[in-house]
């Protein structure tokens, strides 16, 4: 199983598809290193996230007591301070670390709201590359801003020796936005297609894999339904910064516990987590997130192995791109399908000096998250 801490909410990004850093959390209320201590060992991926874990005073004890918990331990950070990662990644360079990064300096910098951004996370992940780092790369989202420099990011993390893990606008509660939407669905689908094949041209058979998740993207973009059904709450959940235990981080009405209150096994086995579970397998959103897709796309025999479909396309045109042939998108995809989706304009924050306001006193779930609807079809 995998799982997510999203540690905290406070965040010192300023990106234009997620306001996390307009909610933010105070220390005081975040899941504590007692409460953490609680999971059992075991995961296979345990992602530390935020908001900006390295935010957090005691991340160096969190890495201390998860990474022993997990097959793969992550963190997902912004690379604002990749030199609080450093005495981490010494002590366990094979802790995987992505850091966000958008197209190139303008761009990211002007999604992200993030002054010096770029230049500050690319020299941060090199100084964690000599510091012994084996799992490091980027993360991007796709939207119709950067989408022109998708294989440009790809082939400069390749150079560099570093992963890029992708994904797209989501509306979520994790995200504290339920209006992120594409401006043209097809023409940013048509060109995550150079990132495909562009994986698939590569040695390395994680690529290959993250084509199909690609693949995946370009069905979520176009708002066609998930190519393998989401698992939410059996084969990974979230916490929240309030030690809120969640299936999913999309929908607001998918809680299975809180950690705080009660032990990892009696959130598990409790009728509220069977209740969330049966919700899950009726949900008609086509989510496609790493953690959704990765997830689903693992065999349910052998964890490390991917299921037959994606393992069947992999080697069909793997074998094609190899012998220098196209992809045949349109076998996979339906382009004349296209969800109809309202125009809502995203803007930078980069420069703007606007600022995050500490909420106090926010007790309840609904006080937590107060937008209610969260669509992603
Ligand atoms: S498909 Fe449904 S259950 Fe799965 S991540 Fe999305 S909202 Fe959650």
């Amino acid at each position: 199983m995998d799982l997510t801490v999203i540690s905290t909410f406070r965040c010192n990004s300023r990106c234009q598809m997620c306001y996390i850093w307009k909610n933010p959390t105070e220390p005081k209320e975040e899941v504590s290193l007692e409460t953490l201590s609680k999971l059992p060992d075991g995961f296979d991926n345990l992602n530390v996230s935020g908001g900006e874990p390295t935010l957090r005073k005691d991340l160096h004890e969190i890495a201390d007591l998860l990474h022993p918990k997990a097959r793969v331990m992550e963190i997902s950070s912004n690379g604002l301070h990749p030199e609080r990662l450093l005495p981490i990644i010494k002590k366990y360079p094979n802790i995987k670390v992505r850091f966000s990064l958008e197209g190139d300096q303008q761009t990211s910098d002007s999604i992200r709201g993030e002054k010096d951004g770029y230049a500050t996370k690319v020299a941060g992940l090199r100084m964690l590359r000599e510091a012994g780092g084996t799992d490091l790369g980027f993360a991007m989202v796709i939207q119709d801003e950067n989408v022109d420099q998708l294989v440009d990011v790809y082939e400069f993390a390749r150079r560099e020796g570093f992963e890029l893990a992708t994904s797209t606008l989501h509306n979520a509660w994790q995200f504290y936005k339920n209006d992120n939407y594409f401006y043209d669905r097809r023409a940013v689908a048509h060109k995550v297609e150079g990132l495909i094949e562009a994986m698939l041209r590569s040695n390395k058979p994680k690529n290959w894999f993250r084509a199909y998740l690609n693949l995946g993207l370009i069905e979520k973009i176009l708002g066609h339904d998930r190519l393998i059904p989401c698992s939410a709450g059996r084969d990974f959940a979230f916490i929240d910064p309030w030690s809120d235990v969640w299936a999913c981080n999309v929908r607001s009405d998918l809680p299975m516990g809180n950690l705080a209150r009660q032990s990892w096994d009696e959130i598990m086995n409790s009728d509220q987590a069977e209740h969330t579970r049966g919700k899950v397998a009726r949900c008609d959103q086509n989510c496609w997130m790493v953690t959704t897709a990765r997830t689903a796309m693992r065999s349910n025999l052998v964890p490390q192995m991917p299921k037959l479909e994606p393992m069947l396309w992999v080697l069909k045109n793997k074998l094609k791109v190899s012998m220098g042939k196209s992809v045949c998108f349109n076998s996979y995809i339906n382009y004349g399908d296209v969800r109809h989706s309202p125009l809502v304009k995203r803007a930078s924050y980069l420069g703007t000096g606007e600022k995050a306001h500490l909420v106090k006193g926010r007790v309840s779930v609904d006080e937590h998250y107060p937008l209610k609807t969260f669509v992603n079809n």
